[in-house]
């Protein structure tokens, strides 16, 4: 089943065509990796699906409803959730009251409006603790659960981000360079989150400029050059293709 479709997706700035006519399909359950080398494209592509920026020609469909000109809380509320940068972490807060305060925010946020009572509230309280708990425990965290933020490690604190945003129990997750900055070790470790995520249900968009990391977790690329796409396919088909070969080498 589809459950985000790209259509004719264009983003100018002046003169400049950040993403040029860009289509392509997330089916649900699947890792869809979109490369490309710096500047193509990659992170404007992710504002335009977030709706953290209005396309300027195309539409985003999300389970076949167009989402393209809501809001981004909208657009999360929907299910289409990105991780959350190092700055959008409280510091203050230990990694576990981060969570607990995500799904806190994503369950207020919510349309259904079962959250006053405060019997209610108090149950919901332990069963936030809990559930965030098990998401620390499963992304690698549960030993650092009650540290606080700012005294974790830029890689603890990335994956710190992955869990807050999962807290808003994202349909489809959207990770922009999940890889950047990380050694072999700290990679491994993240290919097996995401692998994690994506075993719980959750189907994983990621753009990323190091093509190694995503050959081994994607069932499908995309791959994006100066805005436009240049290859679709499986890992294997993406890597053989001349035109990538090219637009990686040929810069
Ligand atoms: P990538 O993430 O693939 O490295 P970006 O999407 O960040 O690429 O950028 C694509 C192109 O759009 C670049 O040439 C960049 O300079 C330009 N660009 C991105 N954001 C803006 C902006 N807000 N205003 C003007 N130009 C931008
Ligand atoms: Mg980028």
């Amino acid at each position: 089943m589809t459950l985000l479709s790209v259509e004719g997706l264009t983003r100018r700035f002046g003169g400049l065509v950040a993403v040029n006519d860009v289509s392509f399909t997330v089916s649900e359950g699947e890792i869809l990796s979109v490369i490309g080398p710096n500047g193509a494209g990659k992170s404007t592509l992710f504002k335009l699906i977030g709706s953290f920026l209005p396309p300027s020609a195309g539409r985003v469909l999300f389970e076949g409803a167009v989402v393209s000109g809501l809001k981004p809380n909208q657009v999360a509320r929907k299910g289409i959730v990105r991780t959350f940068q190092e700055t959008t972490v409280f510091k203050e807060m230990t990694a576990l009251q981060n969570v607990v305060v995500a799904h806190q925010l994503g369950v207020t946020a919510s349309p259904l409006g079962t959250f006053f009572s405060s019997a209610a509230a108090r149950a919901d309280e332990r069963r936030f603790r809990d559930s965030a708990a098990e998401i620390l425990d499963y992304l690698g965290l549960g030993h650092v659960k009650d540290v606080e933020a700012r005294n974790l490690p830029h890689g603890y604190l990335r994956a710190l981000g992955i869990a807050i945003a999962l807290a808003a129990r994202p349909r489809l997750l959207l990770l922009d360079e999940p890889f950047a900055g990380m050694n072999p070790e700290e990679t491994d470790r993240a290919v097996a989150m995401v692998e994690g995520i994506r075993k719980r249900g959750v189907t994983v968009l990621l753009v990323e400029h190091d093509m190694r990391a995503v050959m081994r977790i994607s069932d499908r690329i995309v791959v994006i050059s100066f805005g436009s796409k240049i290859a679709e396919g499986s890992p294997e088909a993406v890597r053989a293709d001349p035109a990538v070969v090219e637009a990686y080498l040929g810069k």
